[in-house]
C-alpha cells in the first residue's frame, strides 16, 4: 500500500504515523525527519536546509524531491511506503506522479488530517520529542510520565528549533498558501480522504486503520 499522509503542521501526522508503523510493515518516510537528520550529521545539505526550517519556510523542491525520489527507489519501499509532509507542493505533487509512474507504483490513499487552526499553534508550542529515540509527546496533550524523560528510553526530551510560537505562525501561513491547494489535487485524482483530526489520537487511528483495511 502507498498512502501519503497530509494535513497541516501540528495536525498529528507523525503520531498517526507511529500507530501506522506498528501495525503495517511499510516504511515512514518523513521529509521532515530526514532533513532534522541531515542537520544532526552536519551535512552540507542538512546545513542548507536548515536555513529554510528556522524560518518557518519550505526547503527548495529540487532538494526535497530529490531525497524522496532517492528513497522510494530503495528495496524496503517495495511492499509499500507511507509518506509524511510530502508532497507540499504542486511541484512536488506532479514530480511524485511520476516518479511513482517510472517505479511501477500507484498511489492507494491521500489521508488528509484536519484540525483547526488555534488548536495547532497549542499543539506545536507544547511539542517535545525524545533526543535518543525521537518519540514525539506534548506538555500538555500526552506527557511523559516525568516531566523532560522519554517514557520509553529514559532519553531527554526536547523541544523543535522551528516550534516557536513566530515560526509556527509562519509554517502555517506557508501551509494555507502553498500545501492547502493540494488537497484539491488528490480530491481530483480520487484519492482524498480527510479525517476529523481534533479527537483522541486514538480514536483518529481507528478511522485511519479502517481506512487501510479497506485497502487490503
Ligand atoms: P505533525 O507530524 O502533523 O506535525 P505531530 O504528530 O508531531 O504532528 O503532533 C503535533 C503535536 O500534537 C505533538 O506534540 C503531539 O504529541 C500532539 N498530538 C498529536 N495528535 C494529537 C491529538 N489527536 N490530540 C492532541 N494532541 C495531539
Ligand atoms: P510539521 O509536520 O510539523 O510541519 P515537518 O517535520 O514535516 O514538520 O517539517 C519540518 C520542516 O522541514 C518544514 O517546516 C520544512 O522547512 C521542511 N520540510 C519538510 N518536508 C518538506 C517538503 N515536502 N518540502 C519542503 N520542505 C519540507
Ligand atoms: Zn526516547
Amino acid at each position: 500500500m502507498n498512502i501519503i499522509l497530509m494535513g497541516p503542521p501540528g495536525a498529528g501526522k507523525g503520531t498517526q504515523a507511529e500507530f501506522i508503523k506498528n501495525e503495517y510493515p511499510i516504511p515512514h518516510i518523513s521529509t521532515g525527519d530526514m532533513f532534522r537528520e541531515a542537520v544532526q550529521n552536519g551535512t552540507t545539505m542538512g546545513l542548507e536546509a536548515k536555513k529554510y526550517m528556522d524560518a518557518g519556510q519550505l526547503v527548495p523542491d529540487q532538494v526535497t524531491i530529490g531525497i524522496v525520489e532517492d528513497r522510494l527507489g530503495m528495496p524496503d519501499c517495495q511492499p509499500g511506503f507511507l509518506l509524511d509532509g510530502f508532497p507540499r507542493t504542486t511541484v512536488q505533487a506532479v514530480a511524485l506522479d511520476e516518479v511513482m509512474q517510472r517505479l511501477g507504483k500507484k498511489l492507494d490513499l491521500a489521508l488528509d488530517i484536519s484540525v483547526p487552526e488555534d488548536v495547532l499553534m497549542d499543539r506545536m508550542v507544547g511539542r517535545v520529542f525524545c533526543g535518543s529515540c525521537k518519540t514525539v509527546y506534548n506538555t500538555v496533550f500526552n506527557p511523559p510520565a516525568v516531566a523532560g524523560v522519554c517514557d520509553r528510553c529514559g532519553g531527554e526530551l526536547v523541544q523543535r528549533s522551528d516550534d516557536k510560537a513566530e515560526t509556527v505562525k509562519k509554517r502555517i501561513q506557508v501551509y494555507m498558501e502553498q500545501t492547502q491547494p493540494l488537497l484539491h489535487y488528490y480530491t481530483q485524482q480520487g484519492n482524498l480522504v480527510t479525517l476529523d483530526g481534533q479527537r483522541d489520537p486514538k480514536e483518529v487511528f481507528k478511522d485511519v486503520r479502517a481506512l487501510l483495511e479497506q485497502l487490503g
